[in-house]
């Protein structure tokens, strides 16, 4: 089961510090909370599922957190068990960015990647990961993939992380991390079918996406569809 922990009692209690941060144009209003999704060693430049330019986004994200506080900011951790359904090295004669049909439909492969406890599912070292904030860790079902830190790929598995909006009684959500066109685009859409939620937003330059073809398009369309926002967050 998708589960949520606090920072460190999964070991998080080296962050490190928050070196000069940009200049934000986003303060945090009431009833607001921060999301970062999956900013992974494996997300990013060197790792096993490369974000393009997905390291790029961390003074902006260091920057958001300090700005929400712990108390305020929910990370997300991408975190397969070895032979997850998900990669395309389960599948025989598949190759990653294949799709396959698994029991809840269709499902896109990607190389082996945020295996548990590896290197690359640790978050990136440069990410202000406060000691007592909330970690989602999702993915660990090996036959269901998730996307959203709400709901698995197979629409029904809920991971709990609307039960802590609800009960920290969150209306106001904003989305970062990586990448846009998969988790932070389902993270996002599944918070605004949140009770009580009545605005989403994505930081749309503390993104970063895969880019597969169509990915993004659909996308930004989609979101737009649930009223999801996009803005920015640096000062420009
Ligand atoms: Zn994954």
């Amino acid at each position: 089961m998708p589960s949520i922990h606090v920072a460190a009692d999964v070991g998080l209690t080296a962050s490190p510090a928050s070196t000069s941060s940009p200049a934000l144009s986003v303060t945090r209003e009431d009833g607001e909370v921060l999301i970062v999704v999956d900013v992974q060693n494996d997300f990013c430049p060197g790792g096993a599922l490369e974000v393009p330019e997905g390291d790029a986004i961390l003074p902006l994200v260091n920057g958001l957190v300090n700005i929400y506080g712990a108390e305020h900011t929910i990370f997300t951790q991408d975190w397969h068990p070895g032979g997850h359904a998900s990669f395309a090295s389960s599948h025989a004669g598949k190759n990653p960015y294949d799709t396959t049909e698994l029991e809840y439909g269709t499902q896109t492969l990607w190389p082996d990647h945020c295996v548990q406890g590896s290197k690359g599912a640790q978050f990136h070292e440069q990410l202000v990961v406060p000691s007592n904030a909330c970690v989602v860790r999702k993915g660990d079902n090996i036959k269901v993939d998730s996307y959203s830190a709400f709901t698995e790929n197979d629409q029904k598995t809920l991971t709990g992380l609307a039960d802590v909006i609800k009960s920290r009684g969150y209306t106001k959500v904003s989305v970062v991390g990586l990448a846009f066109d998969f988790c932070v685009r389902w993270t996002a859409e599944d918070a605004a079918a949140c009770e009580g939620v009545t605005r989403v937003r994505v930081f749309r330059d503390a993104t970063r996406s895969v880019g597969l073809p169509g990915t993004v398009e659909s996308a930004e369309e989609s979101l737009a569809a649930k009223n999801v926002v996009l803005e920015t967050c640096a000062s420009s």
